[in-house]
């Protein structure tokens, strides 16, 4: 397969999703130019512009860091048509309307470079019919390429190709998409709709309709769809106000138009009179009730109560709502099958309404797989990645029982329960599920389909998985306690040793310590190198319990070991005899960012989140993260003119007494916490496959552990006298308290290496001594002891 080269990219709409695209374009080292309709006053590319400037007060970021803004370049169609010459892929991400599509695309034909990739974004429109809309010649190479919201953050892309979409060109951008943009492809084919669209919108249509046959409230409707059932906090109604009352309204247009009653032609649905908008809905659009952006939707906020929309009132009323007992202990029931067979026995609406809308959309998925999608696993993957499924719907059907719910099912449809009156295909009775370790079903071609073969998938050693597929090599184990594991891939690379964090939250204590240091003993003797990972969280920091506990039985010597044992660990780590290369994906906080910081090279997911937030516990970093930190100040002290080490130490400080976390793995190699020469990976599926290259390499090319600095340049008292000037003025205008004031104090302390002449020369074990004695004469004190008995009860920092 040749690869696909995409040096720079356009994106034509500088919408809610073209900016965003743009966004994660650049945060992948891809330029970009975002094009948008000229501006009728002031600059000529002003809508662009001005989209740009919004994105970097977006929450949840689309940048994953504030300066990438400055990759994507402002234009528009007016003056700078030319430009598109330059890009070797363009995202169309205009308004939903065919016939500005359309005009666009013969508008731009004639600047784009022959062998363009041109896909567009649209969720609703036809791919084929866009596809007519450039000439002949380019058609080979377009395709719809439909990204979720917010693009960065919903792994979800779907591809669909037209009859004319040439296949290599497919794979490439497949390809390219996984790794470049780390995203999760499925293959859709050309229906209203798609994939995950056409069956999580169905699923709303679902709830919607359920809920009002049973007469439930929508306060009550969102405690049962959300995390019970696998599916997100915010769960029907709060996600309708958080996308967008309009948006909701539009999509189901959409969906009328092509799927609903008198739309569709051939594609009639059988669900058709379904869908629909229901009154209220478009009554709350109507008075400019739009959800979260105009503060007032399906739920508004009336000073702190949270209020809630109720159709039997016409009003709101403070939300609340509650889970009927009978039917909360259902879901707790460990056994699916017997949480199914209860459900749809009991006679609670709340029992009745989850019941109904599984096996609605169950019937809906059966009835549709032969036509929406190549095989089962797709629309499985499609809702979680798309929608935030923790499974999809087949897969929870299978493990419920095939047949027997295939059983409920037709009953209810037999009874004139189910939402269509459809039979149920007949290949459901034929089989006993659709995921099998020989691949998944396709009704289109009644075969068992495998995963795509793309090589770019043999760099995902763990890939999500539907239940029911072949399990995964769980590699070999070299040794293993209650902390650690230490194991192996023989297929990768059977001389990189993986130790892997095995405790609760992978929280670091004895037996992690322990482990890690026996795991790396056995790689300096057995192997070339070892590879630091375990699914995420990467680490949350110390254990906080054992901590505590030695707190309040008054053991401070039995503490003062213990952070002496961390440091040592944490020295392994940096020193051993073999490359150690942290993979971190997910949180990497406290004593986990201190791990990482001290090994030797780190491969980064992009969303990791990392960060020494001990001062949130009265702590401070005394794992050899403050000491880290003084060491980067001393090389960059060393570069820069007059040697001061204090400017680099002022950055630190304020990082560590903020308890700064790093929002992605670029900013974590700004704020320090890695190094510009550290891997980030797009796909966090990848950087397993990742490190353990990247260990191979370093053990055969000129790596060798770094020598312990005996001479570190430290700001000593100056430098913590100027630390504590900052702090002053913020003790005085209120904004820290007493306690955090004295935290702040002993960060400065331990990251200018104490009280000694500034600029003195001190050894690393020095620094190391003083960050323990500072750590430990903080754990005395009633203030920090009170912030880590908050932490464990509530898991949220206390500000005393
Ligand atoms: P949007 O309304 O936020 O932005 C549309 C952009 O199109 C605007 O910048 C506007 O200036 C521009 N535009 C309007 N009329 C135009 C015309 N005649 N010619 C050229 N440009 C014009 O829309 P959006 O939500 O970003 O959606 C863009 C596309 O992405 C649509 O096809 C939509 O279906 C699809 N999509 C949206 C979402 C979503 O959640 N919003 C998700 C996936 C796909």
């Amino acid at each position: 397969m040749n690869r696909l080269i995409i040096r720079k990219v356009a994106v034509l709409g500088a919408g809610v999703m073209g900016a965003q695209i743009a966004a994660h374009c650049a945060n992948a080292d891809v330029p970009v130019i975002l094009f948008d309709l000229p501006a009728k006053e002031g600059e000529a590319s002003a809508i662009a512009a001005k989209a740009l400037a919004a994105m970097n007060k977006l929450d949840p970021a689309p940048f994953a860091a504030k300066d990438r803004v400055q990759y994507v370049e402002a234009a528009n169609y007016g003056s700078d048509l030319g430009r598109l010459a330059e890009c070797d892929l363009v995202i169309e991400a205009i308004a939903e309307k065919m016939e500005w599509k359309l005009d666009l695309y013969a508008k731009v034909a004639p600047h784009l470079k022959p062998d363009v990739v041109f896909a567009t974004n649209t969720s609703g429109l036809s791919i084929t019919a866009l596809s007519a809309g450039m000439p002949v010649e380019r058609r080979a190479r377009f395709c719809g390429i439909h990204f979720f919201n917010p693009p960065r953050y919903m792994p979800l892309v779907e591809l669909i190709p037209t009859a004319d979409t040439d296949a290599g060109v497919l794979d490439g951008l497949e390809a390219w998409l996984v790794t470049r943009l780390g995203k999760s492809i499925v293959r859709a084919r050309d229906t209203p709709s798609f994939v995950a669209n056409r069956v999580g919108v169905f699923s709303i249509l679902a709830v919607l309709y359920h809920t009002q046959r049973l007469g439930l409230a929508f306060d009550e409707v969102d405690l049962l769809t959300g995390p019970r059932i696998g599916r997100p906090k915010s769960a029907t109604f709060r996600t309708a106000d958080v996308v967008g009352l309009d948006t909701l309204v539009h999509v189901l247009g959409a969906m009328h138009a092509t799927l609903g009653e008198g739309g569709g032609g051939d594609q009639r649905d059988p669900w058709a009179a379904h869908f629909t908008t229901p009154a209220w809905l478009q009554a709350l659009v109507a008075k400019g009730a739009l959800g979260q952006k105009t503060k007032c939707g399906i739920y508004r906020k009336q000073g702190r109560q949270i209020q809630v929309l109720d159709l039997h009132l016409q009003d709101y009323r403070d939300s609340g709502g509650e889970v009927f007992p009978d039917v909360e202990d259902i879901l707790k029931l460990k056994s699916p099958a017997e949480k199914f067979a209860q459900l749809a026995a009991h006679p609670h609406p709340q029992a009745q309404f989850l019941w109904s809308i599984f096996r609605d959309v169950f019937h809906y998925c059966a009835v549709h797989l032969g036509d929406i999608a190549d095989n089962a696993r797709d629309i499985d993957l499609a809702m979680r990645w798309g929608f935030g499924w923790a499974q999809g719907p087949f897969e929870t059907w299978q493990a419920a029982g095939w047949k027997e719910v295939a059983a409920m099912i037709r009953e209810d449809i037999d009874h004139g329960r189910a939402m269509a009156a459809v039979p149920l295909p007949a290949w459901v009775f034929e089989r006993e599920g659709v995921h099998a370790p020989a691949g998944s079903y396709s009704a289109a071609e009644d075969a068992l389909k495998r995963r795509a073969a793309l090589p770019v998938y043999q760099r995902q050693l763990y890939p999500d998985r539907v239940l029911g597929e072949a399990p995964d090599d769980r590699g070999e184990t070299l040794w293993e306690n209650a902390g650690v594991r230490l194991w192996r891939r023989a297929d990768q690379d059977a001389r990189i040793g993986i130790v892997s964090i095995i405790s609760k939250m992978h929280a670091i204590g004895d037996e992690v310590m322990d482990g890690m240091l026996e795991a790396i003993a056995r790689a300096e003797a057995e192997l070339d190198g070892l590879v630091i990972w375990q699914p995420p969280p990467f680490a949350v920091g110390a254990n906080l319990q054992q901590v505590s506990e030695a707190c309040r039985a008054g053991q401070f010597d039995l503490l003062e070991r213990m952070v002496a044992r961390f440091q040592h660990t944490a020295m392994a780590i940096k020193h051993a005899q073999v490359p150690v290369v942290a993979a971190v994906q997910g949180m990497a906080l406290g004593g986990g960012c201190e791990f990482a910081m001290h090994a030797a090279h780190r491969v980064f997911a992009l969303e990791s989140y990392v960060g020494l937030v001990e001062a949130g516990v009265g702590l401070i970093p005394a794992g050899g993260g403050s000491k880290e930190f003084a060491l980067q100040a001393h090389a960059l002290a060393q570069r820069a003119a007059g040697g001061d080490v204090f400017p680099y130490i002022q950055t630190a400080f304020q990082t560590i007494a903020m308890a700064t976390v790093a929002k992605s793995a670029l900013e974590a190699v700004q704020l320090g916490f890695g190094r510009a020469g550290d891997d980030v990976v797009f796909n966090a599926h990848e950087i397993l496959h990742a490190a353990i290259r990247r260990a191979r390499a370093m053990a055969e090319s000129a790596w060798r552990p770094p020598l312990i600095n005996p001479q570190v340049s430290v700001a000593g008292r100056n430098g913590i006298a100027t630390c504590e000037m900052l702090l002053l003025n913020m003790a005085e205008g209120g904004f820290i308290s007493a306690h955090d004031y004295r935290v702040a104090k002993a960060a400065a302390t331990a990251l200018c290496g104490g009280e000694v002449d500034t600029n003195s020369r001190v050894s690393e074990q020095w620094i190391l001594d003083v960050e323990r004695a500072q750590f430990v004469e903080l754990l005395k004190t009633e203030k920090t002891q009170q912030r880590i008995a908050h932490m464990l009860e509530t898991g949220k920092p206390l500000r005393n």
